[in-house]
């Protein structure tokens, strides 16, 4: 019969890449709709989401070479906006309501964060896609994800990426890199696995926040992780 979900409030976190479809760049309206698919039968199995979205389709803080970082982080943070807004109206052509909540305020576009009212708005059955980052420069989208779910207690952050786990090497470098299914995040820490960076690894460990870690080259695969389905890396 019919899959029943394993969690009730998650937290997805989604790259700028994964949007950017093959070219990794800017957003891929395909790309896009089919991730738009995915979360909309995700929410209709009744799971509360909250999603935090990145921004390295279009800049990465580190992407501004010889530029003052705080700046460059600045940009980056409004980059997810863009594809904060972007999968706002995706979803909500799809009838699923949401809201977008800013870490940095811009009221006309979207409101600010605030906690309260945003866990009030996932017992409304909305979806609330947090944008901004932490709103602090030297902060990433991952760390983002860790502090959002501990804020809001979600059980669980679902980390999609374009490679559908954690590896020991690199797999577009090494074709005989080796999958992890399970790790703790002393060892992400201790091996310097490049799945996220370490602020946001401790966090998640000092919380005792979950993460399932896959790919959304097959959007299918939300579904997957929802209904406890192993697949990518689970890290606790
Ligand atoms: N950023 C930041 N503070 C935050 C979150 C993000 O300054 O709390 C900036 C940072 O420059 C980062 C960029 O926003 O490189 C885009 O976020 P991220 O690189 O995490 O996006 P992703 O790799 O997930 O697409």
């Amino acid at each position: 019969g019919e899959k029943m979900p394993v969690y009730k409030r998650v937290m997805l976190k989604i790259s700028g890449e994964a949007i950017g479809g093959e070219k990794g760049f800017g957003i891929d309206a395909d790309t896009l709709a089919g991730i738009s698919d995915k979360i909309c039968e995700a929410y209709n199995m009744g799971v509360e989401i909250a999603i935090v979205v990145g921004g390295g389709n279009f800049w990465r803080g580190r992407s501004g070479k010889g530029m003052d970082r705080t700046t460059a982080d600045h940009m980056g943070m409004l980059a997810t906006v863009i594809n904060a807004l972007a999968l706002q109206d995706a979803l909500e052509s799809r009838n699923v309501p949401t809201r977008v909540q800013t870490a940095i305020e811009m009221r006309q576009i979207a409101e600010p964060y605030i906690r309260r009212k945003s866990v009030r708005h996932l017992e409304k059955r909305r979806i609330v896609i947090f944008a901004c980052g932490t709103g602090n420069p030297y902060f990433s989208t991952d760390t983002t994800s860790a502090l959002r779910a501990a804020e809001i207690d979600a059980e669980v952050i679902l980390l999609a990426k374009k490679v559908d786990g954690v590896y020991d090497s690199d797999p577009s470098v090494n074709p005989g890199a080796v999958k992890y299914d399970r790790l703790s995040f002393i060892d992400v820490l201790n091996k310097g696995l490049g799945v996220m960076d370490s602020t946001a690894a401790s966090l998640c460990m000092d919380n005792k926040i979950p993460i399932v870690v896959f790919g959304l080259d097959r959007p299918e695969n939300i579904i997957k992780v929802l209904t406890g389905e192993q697949i990518g890396t689970s890290i606790t």
